[in-house]
């Protein structure tokens, strides 16, 4: 998948500026972009979750987990790594698929994007939630669509990776979309 670059603007103290639309100046927040976090909001960010929702698409669905997929994204704009549910084995989730494939590399100013919020219990790894290993691979900004509803657990990922500090932005325009590649799930 080729995006454009993305556009490095910063505000006063360094940090990123929310998207300008047609130079006008206007923050996503105004233009109806829903995000709890406004201002938080980068140009490319609703790009690279529509490709995570197309890579959600390709997992192997499963009655006992989710259909999820997650990209991780340089400040540069470019993919590093991506993974869906199930994708290089019966269990890996997808944000640990696409941590597994960028290992070695420095992620330390990378924005994981994930159609789900990231697990915080497991019941086959439990040394290993995806909000454990964004954590250990220190990304400083994760980008989720989707908070996970309690069918399977109770999932505080947002909640951890905020009190660790990490930027967490809720892209809600998203969640119908990463609802409905699990369709199938039994409780939803
Ligand atoms: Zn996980």
């Amino acid at each position: 998948m080729q995006l454009s670059p993305q556009r490095a603007a910063k505000g006063r103290d360094g940090s990123p500026l929310a998207l300008s639309i047609g130079g006008l100046g206007l923050p996503y927040a105004k233009m109806g972009l829903k995000c709890r976090y406004a201002g938080a909001v980068r140009d490319g960010d609703a790009r690279w979750m529509s490709y995570a929702v197309e890579l959600a698409g390709r997992s192997p669905r499963s009655a006992s987990a989710f259909a999820v997929g997650s990209v991780i994204v340089d400040p540069g704009g470019r993919e590093v790594s991506a993974g869906w549910s199930r994708d290089t084995d019966p269990l890996v989730h997808a944000e640990e698929s696409a941590l597994l494939k960028a290992a070695g590399a420095d992620l330390g100013e990378c924005t994981l994007y994930s159609t789900l919020e990231p697990c915080s219990k497991r019941a086959h790894r439990p040394d290993a939630t995806c909000t454990s290993l964004i954590l250990a691979a220190r990304i400083p900004r994760v980008v989720i669509a989707w908070r996970e509803p309690d069918i399977f657990v109770t999932c505080e990922g947002v909640a951890l990776l905020t009190a660790s500090g990490v930027r967490v932005v809720e892209l809600a325009e998203f969640a119908p979309q990463a609802r409905a590649v699990n369709g199938h799930l039994p409780g939803l």
